[in-house]
């Protein structure tokens, strides 16, 4: 049994599928997921075999994560999912990351196809909806490619889109925030779920200055303010939070737009007083970035 190295936080208890080894782009700038991994697509019978072998790994359940990082680009793709919800009758729902540029550029009938073998959801990584910046960190999408993906895998699955606040440094924040908010509202992903820009690949250090405390919290409250279609948004992830030396202060905000919109911008503007009064106290505010460099979080 092989299995993919990374998952999103939302399927911890999903079984776990390799498709394919590595991401077959592995050029963005900010991501160290898959560097030492050549590219490959796994042999048809090995997965298979996987498949059969599931109940020996893992406890049941109704979720099934398909990795690594673009899994829909193997060539036998539509017979694996039906393959596995064919073995697998429990399953609800079959997800997979899958890179924008391959969904932009798929047929719908594929996605359709996929969709009746069992294909329920995508996670795709938007990071920016600013072409700038998204040309800046080498991602190799467009703004435009990101709403055209999110319009087709949309007709067929539930989406996932991931941004990452910070990705344009301070001096890109506002258009960061707002032209983001603008692909999110054209796209419509079901879910939008935030990373903060931690630096951890070389390759970025020197392009952006990672944002203070106060910035990241404006560039998401600018974000959440922007996005005007309905969507469940939220921070899932260690990447978000602050802390003082006593433990995390803030843990992301995490709710549906527009109905819990004006609670999640409440909490931020809290959580910015309080920032404000913690540093006239002398007490330091720490980023994600910072606890990395101390080597208190891992990602
Ligand atoms: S962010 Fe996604 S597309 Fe970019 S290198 Fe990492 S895995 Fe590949």
């Amino acid at each position: 049994m092989e299995l993919p190295p990374f998952r999103p936080p939302s399927e911890a208890f999903s079984y776990l599928i390799r498709v394919v080894r590595g991401c077959n782009w592995n050029r963005c700038l900010f991501c160290s997921m898959y560097k030492a991994i050549k590219f490959e697509q796994r042999a048809k019978e090995e997965i298979l075999r996987d498949i059969d072998e599931i109940p020996k790994y893992f406890p049941k359940s109704n979720s099934a994560f398909l990795g690594d990082s673009n899994p829909l680009i193997h060539k036998d793709i539509v017979e694996i999912v039906r393959y596995l919800k064919a073995k697998r009758p429990e399953l609800e729902r079959i997800t997979a990351y899958a890179r924008i540029k391959t969904i932009a550029n798929m047929q719908e009938e594929k996605l359709e196809e996929l969709k009746s073998a069992g294909l329920t959801r995508l996670h795709m990584g938007l990071e920016s909806g600013d072409d700038e910046i998204l040309g800046l960190v080498q991602k190799g999408i467009t703004a435009e490619d990101a709403i055209k993906a999110g319009k087709k895998a949309g007709k067929f699955f539930e989406t996932t889109y991931y941004v990452i606040t910070g990705l344009g440094g301070a001096e890109r924040s506002e258009r960061h925030a707002k032209n983001t908010a603008r692909v999110i509202n054209e796209a419509k992903p079901t879910f939008v779920r935030i990373r903060n820009l931690t630096i951890t690949n070389p390759d970025m250090e020197g392009l952006i200055k990672p944002l203070g405390a106060e910035e990241q919290l404006l560039e998401l409250k600018n974000l959440i303010e922007g996005i005007k279609t309905e969507t469940y948004f939220t921070c899932d992830h260690v990447s978000n939070y602050l802390f003082t030396e006593r433990g995390p202060i803030f843990t992301g905000v995490h709710g549906r737009i527009p109905e819990e919109k004006e609670e999640m911008l409440r909490l931020i503007e809290d959580t910015l007083e309080t920032v404000k009064a913690l540093r006239k106290a002398g007490v330091e505010v720490f980023t994600s970035n910072d606890m990395f460099r101390m080597g208190l979080i891992s990602l």
